[in-house]
């Protein structure tokens, strides 16, 4: 997404609003997730004197699996970019965190694109609760327990089960 910045290049202070959509670029992002696309931008420009500074929100959804039962999932991201732009100059300094003016075009794809990678989440769970599925028979443990299961609860479990007899034994008792 290109934003003109024509009208407050001179004006010191000046401010001008943007918004849009863009398609973000995924090759290269190593998650197994589809970001449905365009992802939509909104923000300001603002000319601060020694260059421009742009702040913005980017807001998208995004398509995987559950990590742990691999259902779909879906989810949705609001994340925010702030960056300089200066006009380059031959004796400006070489600095990463501040991008050049193309004329009278500030162009945010690489940005976006930046921020929409590293503002993904890097956990994937269909619900926080979410039991997965058995390592032994691959049941989905959301839908139904399976038979292995109950051994790895056994020990807690018949704990409990054993408590429970002594306590019906003693009501036997009584009656
Ligand atoms: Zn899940
Ligand atoms: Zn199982």
């Amino acid at each position: 997404m290109k934003v003109d910045i024509g009208s407050i290049r001179d004006v010191r202070g000046g401010s001008i609003s943007f918004n849009g959509n863009q398609a973000v670029d995924t090759s290269g992002l190593e998650l197994d997730v589809e970001i449905n696309q365009p992802v939509a931008i909104n923000g300001a420009v603002t000319n601060t004197g020694d260059g421009f500074l742009v702040q913005g929100e980017i807001i998208y959804t995004y398509r995987t699996n559950c990590d742990r039962c691999l259902e779909p999932v879906t989810g949705s991201v609001n994340t925010e970019i702030t960056e300089q732009f200066v006009v380059f100059t031959p004796f400006s300094d070489a600095d990463d965190s501040v991008h050049g003016l193309q004329g009278d075009e500030i162009d945010l794809t690489d940005c976006i694109r930046e921020q929409v990678f590293l503002s993904l989440p890097m956990k994937f769970t269909c619900n926080e609760a979410c039991r997965g599925l058995c390592p032994q028979c691959g049941q989905n443990l959301n839908m139904k327990d399976c038979n292995c299961r109950k051994e790895e609860f056994n020990p807690q479990f018949s704990k409990l089960k054993s408590l429970l007899n002594q306590e019906g034994g003693g009501t036997d008792g009584k009656s």
